[in-house]
């Protein structure tokens, strides 16, 4: 007998019967049509090749220089963590601990969480603690937001660009590339077929 799970409509609430479904499908509710589930196509390899991806560009974005600032001879760098110390050192200490939370800790927890899921399925193993680690990942996914505080990064340098000359440094690039890796990755990840292989 094939097995079947119920899901609730997450638009109307109606509750549906459904069987394993084939890779590269859809299932859609059939009173509103909104998307129950879908079955990504080779989501495990996809997922994983992304996730190692963002933790390597997660890594330079971290270890090298952000920005250089050059002013009447001194040229200053800062990286990521060197940005959050400044932060904290001018009083700002609220808007250091966010940056600290938003740009590096969530994004750097939710990229090793998968990886720690999808490391040993593909190994034909099952991680411990797994429904844990998925409810953790949902839980911090909305708190990562790379993407708000690059754009506040822009900003500032456009700003700055009038009154100094600033490099942008490998890290600006790397986490630029991160931006959009990361968000591959969270929507290559298939925590359906994750508890199928399971
Ligand atoms: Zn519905």
């Amino acid at each position: 007998m094939k097995k079947k799970i119920i899901i609730a409509c997450h638009e109307c609430d109606l509750l549906h019967r459904i069987e394993s479904l084939p890779e590269g499908s859809t299932a859609l509710c059939r009173r509103c049509h909104a998307v129950l589930l879908s079955h990504k196509k080779d989501s495990l390899n996809r997922s994983l090749a992304l996730n190692i991806t963002a933790l390597i560009l997660f890594f330079i974005s971290n270890a090298y220089p952000l920005i250089e600032i050059k002013t009447e001879g001194i040229c200053r760098a800062t990286t990521l963590m060197g940005g959050v110390r400044n932060l904290y050192d001018q009083g700002f200490w609220e808007i250091a601990l966010l940056v600290l939370f938003t740009a590096i800790l969530f994004p750097g927890f939710e990229i090793l969480s998968r990886l720690y899921l999808l490391l040993p399925l593909k190994f034909y193993k099952k991680p411990w603690h797994m429904s844990l680690i998925i409810k953790f990942i949902q839980k911090i996914k909305p708190w990562g937001m790379m993407d708000v505080f690059m754009l506040g990064i822009l900003v500032s340098v456009i700003k700055l660009v009038k009154m100094v000359s600033v490099i942008p440094g490998p890290s600006l690039y790397s986490f630029f590339a991160l931006i959009f890796v990361v968000t591959g990755a969270a929507s290559a990840m298939d925590f359906h077929s994750i508890w199928e292989k399971a």
